[in-house]
C-alpha cells in the first residue's frame, strides 16, 4: 500500500523551516502532498495561488512531494485523498496546546488518520511566516531564512506597499 502524507498549513509565505519539515517528512513516505489551507483566524499576506507558486517553487528538488490548494476540512480532503498521516510542526511548548487540540480533534473525526509531528530543526526553531513577514516589512534581509524566489516576493509586496501609502 502507497503510503501518503499531507502537510497542511497556511504557508503564508513559505520558510525554510517548513522546507526542512517537508524534506524529512518526505524520507517517511512514498508521497508527501502539501497541501496549502485557508486558514479562517488568519488574514494572508499572499493569495491562494501566489502561497501555491511559492511552495511549488521552494519543493521541486525532491521527488516524491507535490503542492496542493484545498479550502475543505482538513479530514475530508485527507480522506478524499486516501491520505493516511497528516505531518505537522513542532517549534516549542507554544506550539504543543495548539496542535495537540487539533490533533485530537482529527483523530475523533477520522479515527484512522494518524497525525505526525516532525520536531524543528535546532536552526529553525525560532522561525515564523509571522516573524518573517515583520522582517520583511522593515526591508531586512532574509537570507537563509526563506528560498530566494520568496525573498523577491516578500520584497515586492512590501516595496508596493510602502509606494503606495
Ligand atoms: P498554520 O496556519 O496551519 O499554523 P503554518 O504555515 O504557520 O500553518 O505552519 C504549518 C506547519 O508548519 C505547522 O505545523 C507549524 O507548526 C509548522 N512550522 C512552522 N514553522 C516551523 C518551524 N520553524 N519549524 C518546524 N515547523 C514549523
Amino acid at each position: 500500500m502507497e503510503r501518503i502524507a499531507v502537510y497542511p498549513g497556511s504557508f503564508d509565505p513559505i520558510h525554510l523551516g517548513h522546507v526542512d519539515v517537508i524534506e524529512r517528512a518526505a524520507k517517511l513516505f512514498d508521497t508527501l502532498i502539501v497541501a496549502v489551507f485557508v486558514n479562517t483566524s488568519k488574514t494572508p499576506l499572499f493569495s491562494e495561488s501566489e502561497r501555491l507558486q511559492m511552495v511549488h517553487e521552494s519543493i521541486k528538488h525532491i521527488a516524491n512531494v507535490s503542492v496542493e490548494q484545498s479550502n475543505d476540512l482538513l479530514v475530508r480532503y485527507a480522506q478524499k485523498r486516501g491520505v493516511n498521516a497528516i505531518v505537522r510542526g513542532l517549534r516549542a511548548v507554544l506550539d504543543f496546546d495548539y496542535e495537540f487540540q487539533i490533533a485530537l480533534m482529527n483523530k475523533k473525526m477520522a479515527p484512522d488518520l494518524e497525525t505526525i509531528f516532525i520536531l524543528t530543526g535546532e536552526k529553525y526553531s525560532y522561525l515564523s511566516s509571522t516573524l518573517i513577514k515583520e522582517l520583511a516589512s522593515y526591508g531586512a534581509e532574509l537570507k537563509n531564512l526563506v528560498p530566494d524566489q520568496v525573498e523577491s516576493a516578500l520584497h515586492e509586496k512590501f516595496y508596493r506597499n510602502r509606494g503606495s501609502v
